[in-house]
């Protein structure tokens, strides 16, 4: 069974991703490390966002155990991941290593931004995790200062909405619910509730599979 997770930065779909995993004791991919992952060797290469030949080498030169999520999750890199991850060369180069690890026998949970309508548009079960941009930005706000930093709303919110632009206007795989996808507006539930209404979603699909 694969379960595709999508939406916009910030909507919780990675927690409900992780949780939904837990529960059904699958394997479970953060998409969005990957395209963090491939900023990051061209920053450490002292390398420009924007340089597309290094860029798709840095995406071809990726493995699954590469990862240190905590090094790749901090805001710049976000910024950074949705520079890359406009360049349509570089998805293509991301493309196989997320189908095999979605693929698996016994299946997985896959989130990011287009796994229902590019990686796996055969995905059993499809949600998408969206909020408002004041929602997102209000856990964004809270998150980064529970780790210590204190970074002003207003700055965050406007992040949000930069991303959300790039992210749903790019001409390769842009952000959009897939058409067989459930939305699941997160914007007045805590995550004991989202993740009650993205379980309930799951089931309902199942047995609607099994019909
Ligand atoms: O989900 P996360 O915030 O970690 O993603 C970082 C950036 O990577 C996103 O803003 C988006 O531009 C890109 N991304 C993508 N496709 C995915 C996952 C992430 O374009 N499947």
């Amino acid at each position: 069974m694969i379960i595709a997770i999508d939406g916009p930065a910030a909507s919780g779909k990675g927690t409900l991703a992780r949780r939904l995993a837990e529960a059904l004791n699958l394997p479970h991919l953060d998409t969005g490390l990957l395209y963090r992952a491939t900023a990051r060797v061209l920053l450490d290469h002292g390398q420009s966002l924007g340089n597309e030949e290094a860029a798709v080498a840095a995406a071809r030169s990726l493995a699954l155990t590469d990862f240190d999520a905590d090094l790749l999750r901090g805001r710049q890199m976000g910024e950074a991941a949705s520079i890359v991850a406009a360049i349509p060369q570089v998805r293509e180069a991301l493309i196989e290593m997320q189908r095999t690890f979605a693929r698996r026998p016994g299946g997985a949970v896959i989130d990011g931004r287009d796994i229902g309508t590019i990686i796996c548009p055969e995905a059993e079960v499809k949600i998408f995790v969206t909020a408002s941009p004041e929602a997102r930005a209000s856990r964004r706000a809270l998150e980064l200062k529970g780790q210590g930093e204190e970074i002003d709303y207003a700055e965050i919110l406007e992040d949000i909405r930069r991303r959300d632009a790039r992210d749903a206007g790019r001409s390769t795989a842009p952000l959009k619910v897939a058409e067989d996808a459930v939305v699941l507006d997160t914007t007045k539930l805590d995550i004991e509730a989202a993740f009650k209404a993205a379980r309930e979603i799951v089931e309902r699909r199942l047995v609607k599979s099994r019909q």
